[in-house]
C-alpha cells in the first residue's frame, strides 16, 4: 500500500507529497484528499513508488478525479517511478488533468556496468538529452527502450 514518505507546503497555495509503496486497490483516496483539501496546486513526488496494480491506475485516475473536483487546478507528477512511466507511456493522457513533469528512470553504463536511477525530464528523447556521467566518465544509457517510458 502507499504510504506518505514526506510532506511539505512550498507556498501558501501548494502542497507537496512524496509517496512510497505500492499502488494498488487499498490507495487510500480519502485520507490522501483530506490531506490536500483546498490546495490550488498539488505536487506529487512518485520516485519511491515500488509497484502499480491496474486497480491501482483506476484508484490513482479517482484520486486525480477528486483533487479536481476539489478545487485544485494544477497537478503535477514528479519523478514518476518507472513502473508508472510505463504505464503513462502505454497509455499517454491515463492520469489527465495531471501533467508528468519528470521521470525516474533505470540506467546503465555500456563501459563498467554499473546501474542507477536517474530523474529526466518528462519529454522526447531525455534519455538522450539528459543522461547521467557514470563514475568511470562514460556516459549511461536508458536500460531499455525509450518508448517503454517516455513521451515518443
Ligand atoms: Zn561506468
Amino acid at each position: 500500500m502507499v504510504t506518505i514518505a514526506k510532506r511539505s507546503r512550498p507556498d501558501a497555495r501548494t502542497q507537496a507529497l512524496s509517496l512510497a509503496g505500492k499502488i494498488d486497490e487499498r490507495l487510500d483516496a480519502a485520507m490522501l484528499l483530506g490531506e490536500l483539501a483546498g490546495t490550488a496546486k498539488v505536487l506529487l513526488d512518485l520516485a519511491r513508488i515500488s509497484t502499480v496494480t491496474s486497480s491501482g491506475i483506476q484508484a490513482f485516475c479517482r484520486l486525480v478525479e477528486g483533487l479536481v473536483r476539489g478545487g485544485a487546478s494544477e497537478i503535477v507528477l514528479l519523478r514518476v517511478a518507472s513502473p508508472i512511466a510505463f504505464q503513462v507511456a502505454i497509455c499517454p493522457g491515463i492520469f489527465d488533468p495531471a501533467r508528468v513533469e519528470s521521470a525516474q528512470l533505470p540506467f546503465v553504463c555500456g563501459t563498467c556496468g554499473e546501474e542507477r536511477d536517474h530523474v529526466v525530464p518528462y519529454v522526447a528523447g531525455a534519455d538522450r538529452s539528459h543522461p547521467p556521467a557514470c563514475a568511470c566518465g562514460a556516459t549511461m544509457e536508458l536500460d531499455g527502450m525509450a518508448a517503454q517510458y517516455l513521451p515518443t
